[in-house]
């Protein structure tokens, strides 16, 4: 069986569907209650989802760690929680915050990003000549170089980065 996963809000509320062995921690599901999203929550329910509290000494490494790097005002006490879980079971954690990506990475956890992924998958469609790679609004022979221009995706470079 691959590593298991551990959801932290984002993921049921962008709805992303993940599979395999997945946990998410009581205190999420609150939050989501609170939102309203509950439908991608049914959906993975049906596949297998288990809610389980974390242990309360990986709680409190957790927070030790946080108080250190800075970030502890700013985590939930739904991240403190799937960060515990993740610790607990040494799963991944699937995350988009960053203070809870930070804090996950000074105690080893890996994380996946689910925002992050997406962005990098926007491609944007331009007709780009093979030959001198000049752009243009149509498919087309170029008129500087005589080349094909052909249907090319573009990578938008500059939404990488963290917010
Ligand atoms: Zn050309």
């Amino acid at each position: 069986m691959s590593r298991p996963y551990v959801l932290d809000s984002s993921v049921f509320i962008y709805g992303v569907k993940v599979s395999g062995d997945v946990y998410t921690v009581p205190k999420v599901i609150q939050e989501l209650r609170s939102v309203g999203a509950d439908v991608t929550l049914q959906a993975l329910l049906n596949e297998g989802l288990k809610i389980e509290s974390p242990l309360e000494k990986d709680v409190n490494a957790v927070m030790e760690k946080a108080k250190s790097t800075g970030d502890y005002p700013r985590l939930s006490p739904a991240d403190i929680d799937v960060l515990a879980k993740a610790l607990q079971i040494g799963g991944t954690l699937v995350t988009d915050d960053y203070s809870v990506q930070n804090v996950a990475a000074r105690l080893g956890i890996e994380t996946k990003a689910i925002r992050q992924e997406r962005i990098k998958r926007v491609l944007t469609w331009r007709h780009r000549c093979v030959g001198c790679g000049r752009i243009y609004k149509t498919e087309t022979t170029c008129p500087v170089c005589g080349s094909e221009v052909r249907l090319k995706p573009i990578k938008k470079g500059a939404h990488d980065s963290q917010e």
